[in-house]
């Protein structure tokens, strides 16, 4: 039985040709077959379809690299979600740009791990020099040391990193955000053993400054616990932005810490066009970055901002086979304590290819293009006789509903829609209603597109 080639080496790119040529066809003739932004049927339709194709999973004799290959790939692509379809639009779920796809098999094929500089040379200088450009994008006028930012698998761990550093620098923090904030960060307070958040109201779907003046301001006591304050740049349901100055000044007023949850809106620093709606942001101590939302980025591209890099030390881990003291004495750059992870992808490679490729030009006007469709989207739901916007967009998303419909009916079109292979639309609850979202994040995705997306909710709008 011959031994299957290796991925890297000099031989590697050779072996790997032809069977990229397999997988290239595969991706093409699945998206060809699906016909459309997902596969039609619902979920027991496309489980049995791919149950089907994939059996056996581990047969005995295996079918060989290409069978494999086609066999599965095809599958997947057949029934994917494809955020690549303009009219897949629910989540901060991107697109991924075709540069940053090459990028990441050039990851897989070298397999660098960021855990200890003897698997990863050049890939440790790099995710360097990525953080400090990132850091210094966040944190442009540094205090005393330079900001730095730590690569995570998304804004899920860097909100958990932001919490964990709060809990080293102060004690065990109660977290205050408001009602619009991620999910993932009182989950944090769980994993973290810190108290109960205390939530804050945010009408308008942004974190109101007044009740926080309020909570901050209410009878400190001997045992209040330290706090942290958390916002929100770019709200996963609507895309608002909290009034960042105004909530730093209370910060500031009260001495608290403050993170910044900028996990959708973070990209729009490098838009001169959108830029001001983060003014403040750098006034926050950690701030989460997600490039596999607003950065067009095969998942995972996750970073943490942090202002102070001392923040950091807390992390800092020892293991002998790593980072053996002599070792890091010797000059071997010392990695274990920028991660709770161990063996660690260089997501690195696929954000530095990006931002070298398009450059802050490039990138922007990305950013500027799906928030001008956001616009336009907008538009055509107030011109629309049966449809009611939510509010004019902040970045790419804009929530909607048709304007006599029950919420239990947008809840069935919704699922009509992902049924029949026709739509990928999002819900969020917003002013005591249920309501359509559409996050924009397609930079190909045309007028002509959003109007036929309108089309199919008024057709499955009953009357
Ligand atoms: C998506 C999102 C997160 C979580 O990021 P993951 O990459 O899914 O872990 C956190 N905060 C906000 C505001 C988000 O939209």
């Amino acid at each position: 039985m011959s031994t299957p080639p290796l991925a890297g080496s000099t031989h590697g790119p050779d072996a790997l040709r032809p069977l990229l040529a397999v997988v290239l066809e595969a991706l093409h003739e699945g998206a060809v077959q699906r016909q459309g932004p997902l596969p039609t049927g619902g979920p027991h339709t496309v489980t049995t379809r791919l149950h089907t194709a994939a059996h056996p999973l581990l047969p005995d004799r295996g079918t060989g690299a290409e069978e494999a290959l086609d066999t599965l790939v095809r599958a997947l692509a057949e029934g994917a979600a494809d955020p690549a379809d303009p009219l897949c639009a629910a989540h901060l779920h991107c697109p991924p740009l075709a540069v940053a796809a090459a990028a990441d098999l050039a990851a897989s094929a070298l397999n660098p791990s960021l855990d200890s500089w003897d698997q990863a040379p050049a890939a440790t200088a790099l995710e360097t020099m990525l953080t400090t450009t990132l850091a210094a994008e966040v944190y442009p006028h540094p205090q005393d040391t330079p900001p730095d930012a730590l690569v995570t698998t998304g804004g899920t761990e860097a909100n958990q990193l932001a919490l964990l550093l709060a809990r080293e620098q102060h004690g065990p923090v109660q977290l205050i955000c408001g009602a619009n904030a991620h999910h993932s960060l009182a989950r944090a307070t769980w994993l973290l053993g810190l108290p109960t958040p205390q939530i804050i109201p945010t009408p308008r779907g942004v974190l109101d400054p007044v009740a926080l003046h309020t909570a901050l301001t209410e009878h400190p006591t001997a045992d209040t616990p330290p706090r942290i304050v958390a916002a929100t740049a770019g709200t996963t349901d609507t895309g608002d932005i909290d009034p960042l100055t105004l909530i730093a000044d209370l910060c500031d007023h009260h001495r608290t810490r403050l993170h910044v949850d900028a996990a959708y809106g973070g990209a729009l620093l490098l838009s001169d066009t959108h830029r001001h709606r983060l003014t403040g942001l750098h006034r926050a101590h950690t701030v989460t970055l997600d490039l596999h939302k607003l950065g067009w980025q095969p998942v995972a591209a996750g970073l943490l901002a942090v202002r102070d890099p001392h923040d950091l030390t807390t992390l800092d881990h020892r293991a002998d086979y790593l980072n053996a003291d002599d070792d890091t004495e010797a000059g071997l750059p010392d990695l274990l304590g920028r991660s709770l992870r161990t063996t660690r992808r260089p997501d690195i490679l696929k954000i530095a290819v990006t931002l070298r490729a398009l450059g802050r030009h490039g990138l922007a006007h990305l950013i500027d293009t799906v928030c001008a469709r956001a616009h336009d989207l907008a538009d055509l739901i107030t011109a629309h006789p049966d449809l009611q916007l939510y509010a004019t967009p902040t970045i790419s998303t804009v929530l909607f509903r048709p304007t006599h419909a029950t919420d239990h009916t947008i809840a069935h079109i919704r699922r009509t829609l992902l049924t029949e292979g026709r739509a990928v639309l999002g819900r969020a609850h917003a002013d005591g209603h249920l309501w359509l979202k559409a996050t924009l994040l397609n930079p190909h995705t045309t007028a002509d597109d959003l109007a036929g997306l309108l089309k199919l909710v008024e057709g499955h709008t009953p009357r």
